[in-house]
């Protein structure tokens, strides 16, 4: 009988074969993603459009182009960060040398959801793979045709690094019985229970990169109608289904008059005055999504847009006035609708993001330093944007990730690399001169001074007790 390997055991196979550590073997991987991306750039594309609607030019931006950017700059600095890092050793070790180097992990499972289904596969791909693992790609069962194009193209251009598994529940549960290095999910906080739990049966390692509500504040110092057109741009881009983008408005009550006003003006300049016209704007990705935002767009609160088709799944970008305890301020939102919430200044702002679940971004418009400060020095979240809503993902620099409800771990660049990687500590003490004859038992006087002067602080405080 013919010996089948599974997908996590070639996987498994191809790390323990030792061919991944070597720096050329990582640089080459992350070439032939970006000639994959490059040749095959049409039938990525093309699966993006029919998942989600997605504008070839957004798919370039958020999806394709983004991951290649992602890839490059691992590309070129990957040799630096992989260089060994010397630690100072205290006069108690000497002689000795110390430093630390990154080592790979083995097999990562990275688990990507529908909404940006290359981007949030690939990208953390491209930092496993710099790190010197193998990977387990398994993509969104509700962006199909990526999955069908991924489980294409990944084989070819990535044999032996890459495995693809296709799936949805079964499939990941079963995929979680097996035992990884470290799991990398992207999606909601119900799976990512899953996933943390499965993983405590093998002790993995895991990263959630989660949503949640992100903020955005308005204050009557920044220019409006580029604030407005910002974050119609970060609401509305992909229909609304964009883990960091702006899901609900703060602002006093007389800046919301005139920013609802922009911010009208705004998505007409965006997509037109019927966004269903528009090839630029995206559609929900499917029936149950349609279902759930339809139940949150309550007909009384809407004060623009709200109009839908459930047969294209089109649904109009809308402004919404929500009364206090609606369910569109009780849940992330994923879909293009945008509450305005007036607060009565920036207390009560500070107030209502620290009453929630620390959010994946938190946007500022404000050109008060004193507002700045505040909400840099009295929040916690993701990440912190002045003036910009989405765009800190392409600063490869940025470490990207969550905190609390948001999500644990961060990547990007060189924090992706440190995220696949052991950090692993090295000693080397020569023999000669065997200095820990000076500490060996059996103690003595003498011993015990020359240990309180090695180990002074210490020493020190014993000796006041
Ligand atoms: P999801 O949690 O439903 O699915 C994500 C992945 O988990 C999919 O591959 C799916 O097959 C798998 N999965 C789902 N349920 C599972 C289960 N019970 N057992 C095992 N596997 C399971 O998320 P989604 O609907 O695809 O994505 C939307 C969510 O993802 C939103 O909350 C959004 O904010 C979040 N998100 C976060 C980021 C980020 O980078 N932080 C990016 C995009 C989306």
């Amino acid at each position: 009988m013919q010996h089948v390997i599974s997908p996590v055991g070639r996987a498994r196979a191809a790390f323990e074969a030792g061919t991944t550590r070597p720096l050329a073997w990582r640089l080459d991987q992350l070439r032939r993603l970006r000639r994959m991306l490059a040749e095959r750039h049409a039938d990525f594309a093309e699966a993006l459009a029919r998942d989600l609607g997605k504008h070839h030019t957004e798919a370039q931006l958020a999806e394709i182009g983004f991951v290649d950017a992602e890839a490059a700059h691992l590309e070129r600095h990957l040799e630096g960060w992989l260089r060994p890092r010397r630690v100072p050793v205290p006069l108690a070790v000497r002689p000795a040398r110390a430093w630390t180097e990154l080592t790979p992990l083995g097999v990562v499972l990275v688990i990507g959801p529908w909404n940006y289904p290359l981007q949030l596969l690939l990208a953390p791909l491209a930092g496993a793979l710099a790190a010197g693992n193998t990977v387990v790609l398994k993509p969104s069962e509700h962006a199909p045709a990526t999955s069908a194009v991924l489980a294409r193209w990944i084989p070819e251009y990535l044999a032996g690094a890459a495995e693809v598994v296709e799936g949805g529940i079964p499939e990941t549960t079963a995929l979680l019985a097996e035992r990884f290095d470290h799991i990398f999910f992207t999606g909601g906080e119900a799976a990512a229970k899953v996933v943390m739990r499965a993983a405590a049966e093998h002790l993995t390692p895991v990263t959630l990169e989660l949503g949640g509500k992100s903020p955005a504040y308005v204050d009557a110092s920044t220019d409006l109608a580029t604030a407005a057109k910002r974050i119609a741009w970060g609401r509305f881009m992909n229909a609304g289904q964009t883990c960091v983008a702006p899901d609900y408005v703060l602002a006093r009550e007389e800046i919301l008059e005139p920013l609802q006003a922009e911010l009208i003006k705004a998505v007409t300049a965006l997509f037109g005055p019927d966004p269903a016209a528009s090839p630029s704007y995206g559609r929900i990705v499917d029936d149950r999504h349609f279902a759930r935002l339809a139940a949150l767009a309550d007909a009384s609160t809407v004060v623009h847009g709200g109009q839908r088709d459930a047969a294209s799944r089109y649904f109009a970008p809308t402004l919404l006035r929500p009364a206090p305890g609606d369910a569109v301020m009780a849940e992330e939102i994923f879909g293009p609708l945008l509450p305005l919430v007036p607060v009565d200044g920036l207390d009560e702002a500070i107030e209502e993001v620290n009453g929630r679940a620390k959010p994946l971004a938190l946007y500022v418009f404000s050109n008060d330093p004193q507002t700045r400060r505040a909400f840099a020095g009295r929040t916690s979240s993701g990440a912190l944007c002045f003036d910009v809503p989405a765009a800190h993902l392409s600063v490869p620099g940025l470490p990207f990730g969550g905190v609390g409800g948001s999500g644990m771990g961060a990547y990007h660049g060189e924090h992706s690399v440190r995220t696949f990687s052991h950090e692993r500590p090295t000693l080397d003490k020569p023999l000669w001169p065997d200095t820990l004859e000076l500490i060996y038992p059996p103690y003595t006087r003498t011993k015990h001074r020359i240990i309180g002067a090695l180990v002074a602080p210490v020493g020190k405080r014993a000796r006041k007790r």
